[in-house]
């Protein structure tokens, strides 16, 4: 199995190539179709597994199939990724912007620990994807700076994290301000009773990936 067996665009098939991806990993290989069918996944997979971009890839394809800003009207947050820290955060950014380099799609990481404002002039500048930890991206949606009323892909990374550091209350109420409909990713290692029944609240007829 390779990359363009996946049914990959080229614009993505490039920059794999750029970083000499040759074969898809196993939760790649089984992800990355279920994904641009447009169906909610629960993945169950550990860092380390090339999880990062059996979801990124689709996600790019997908809102670069569904246009841009300038098509659109202005810019807005189709997706939001969700991840406990700020490292995490930051490592889905450069690798999100290394695999949109031949789009025009364009990544913002909204994490705490540093000073807003650089964030809220990347966010001017418009960001198709979000990828932000819960406590930083709560702070923006009180301050009217973030709107998510047009995410179309929705993604918690690491669920199971994010309920050991206590943020699920907050990642309910962000999930609150969304549109109903759309596609849901839910990735966790493992799973704790609050986590199934989070789980299931949250996915419709999910396909679930283990590895
Ligand atoms: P992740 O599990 O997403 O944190 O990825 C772990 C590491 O594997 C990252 O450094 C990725 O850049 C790398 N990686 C992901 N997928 C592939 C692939 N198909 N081929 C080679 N390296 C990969």
């Amino acid at each position: 199995m390779n990359f363009q067996e996946l049914n990959l665009m080229p614009e993505l098939l490039k920059a794999l190539n750029q970083e000499q991806y040759t074969t898809p990993t196993p939760i790649q290989e089984k992800a990355i179709p279920v994904i641009l069918e447009g169906k909610d996944l629960f993945g169950c997979a550990q860092t380390g597994t090339g999880k990062t971009a059996a979801f990124s890839l689709p996600i790019l394809q997908l809102l670069h199939k569904d246009g841009y800003g300038s098509e659109r009207g202005k810019r807005s947050i189709r997706s939001l990724i969700l991840t406990p820290t700020r490292e995490l955060a930051l490592q889905i950014d450069e690798n999100i912007k290394a695999y949109a380099r031949y789009t025009r799609l364009r990544s913002v990481a909204i994490v705490g620990g540093v000073s807003q404002v650089g964030q809220e002039r990347a966010l001017e500048k418009g960001a198709d994807i979000l990828i932000a930890t819960p406590g930083r991206l709560t702070d923006l949606i009180n301050q009217k700076i973030v709107d998510l009323r047009h995410v179309q892909i929705l993604v918690l990374d690491e669920a199971d994290r994010m309920l050991d550091m206590g943020f699920i209350h907050e990642v309910k109420r962000i999930i609150s301000g969304m549109p109903k409909e759309k596609q849901t990713l839910f990735f966790s290692a493992t799973m704790p009773p609050e986590i199934a029944g989070w789980m299931e609240s949250l996915l419709r007829n999910p396909v679930k990936v283990e590895i």
